[in-house]
């Protein structure tokens, strides 16, 4: 099937309309028609070479919906016209003891993300969702609910689950003391779901700036980090700290107010932090672990889960033309939540009219 997407060619390259074919249908694969896709820190990570050499070319994007355009003879859960989205990762071995356990992002043999890795059938190199189409196994494409907005549900693949699976996790529930670090794109959503699951959900920002925002997500209030008699009076203050912020920072100003036995869950940066200090840690059987997105089964539940909350990230709609300067303005860290690339902008003919290349 040819399909047309948006790749970048080198580290640091402008994404360019690339066209490309996408795999001929295998009996158990879906084929999608990409309505949306969301737009994560970790595109720009990856296509910039930051977390590694790439094989370029390389076509970002995982968090997807869309439209089922067609099935394989033996996809039993999807019809065309279904309204599905398609998260990080396309395929798993689907036999080991994590894949059995519903946890494929922790697959023994290594998961298949959704972007730059060699198919495991075909060992041609994933490409994402920037782009018109896409195929997929059934077992790694999800339902979007009928009550759940196609345009605003692009985000719950990524930022969603990747928050919401560390507080299934830890079992938060009424009355749990959730601290969530950062407000962008995985705080905003790791407040609302935490709120939705009845959890008292203190933002921790550098600033008061963002208290009102805060709220507004659920929130019950604003902790500044740089306030020091605030953060002292905070000690022993939370069961649960989801810590989004994604570049290198000091867990030691954050640990003290876990409560004992509290956890820190890492989220946002991978790479280096700054040094830990075991004093908090040892003295209050407080820990500090990481969670990497969440298992097929939870991305689906996340889905239906925010469906019934009728939660839904804040997102800036795009067109595809704009994705460079999206790109730009997301290094800078300008974008207060999610951005989203609708993409009705994107022609299967020829780059969309205008298009800046
Ligand atoms: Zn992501
Ligand atoms: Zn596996």
């Amino acid at each position: 099937m040819k399909t047309v997407g948006y790749a970048a060619h080198s580290a640091d390259a402008k994404l360019v309309p690339y066209h490309f074919e996408r795999r001929a249908l295998r009996p158990n694969d879906v084929a999608i028609d990409i309505q949306y896709c969301g737009v994560c820190h970790s595109d720009l990570y990856t296509v910039n070479g930051d977390w590694g050499p790439q094989p370029y070319p390389l076509v970002p994007g995982h968090e997807i919906v869309g439209v089922v355009s067609a099935v394989g003879p033996e996809v039993e859960r999807y019809r065309v016209g279904d309204r599905v989205a398609v998260g990080c990762m396309v395929d798993s071995c689907q036999d080991c003891d994590q894949c059995r356990n519903h946890e494929e992002q922790y697959c023994r043999n290594g998961m298949t993300p959704t972007y730059g890795a060699p198919d495991r059938i075909s060992g041609e190199i994933t490409q994402g969702g920037y782009s018109k189409h896409i195929v997929v196994r059934e077992a790694f494409v999800l339902r979007i609910p009928d009550s759940l907005d196609l345009a605003r549900a692009a985000p719950i693949l990524c930022a969603g689950i990747t928050t919401f699976s560390p507080l299934r996790t830890w079992q938060v529930g009424e009355g749990t003391r959730v601290g969530v670090i950062g407000l962008g794109g995985l705080g905003h959503m790791a407040v609302k779901l935490a709120a939705a699951m009845g959890a008292e959900v203190t933002v921790i920002s550098r600033s008061s700036r963002k208290e009102a925002e805060a709220k507004a997500s659920g929130a019950r209030g604003l902790l500044a980090s740089t306030d020091r008699q605030a953060m002292q009076a905070a000690a022993n203050a939370f069961d649960l700290i989801i810590d989004t912020v994604p570049v290198k920072h000091d867990l030691n100003v954050y640990t003290p107010l876990l409560d004992v036995d509290g956890s820190l869950v890492i989220v946002g940066q991978i790479g280096p932090l700054e040094a830990p200090m075991t004093t908090p840690l040892v003295f209050g059987r407080r820990r500090v672990a990481g969670s990497l997105i969440g298992g097929i089964a939870e991305t689906q539940e996340v889905l239906d889960f925010c469906a019934e909350h009728q939660i839904y990230p804040e997102c800036e709609m795009i067109r595809i033309e704009q994705i460079n300067d999206a790109f730009a303005r997301l290094a800078e860290g300008e974008f207060a939540h999610r951005i989203v690339i609708d993409m009705a902008s994107l022609s299967v003919d020829g780059p969309a009219p205008g298009a800046a290349v």
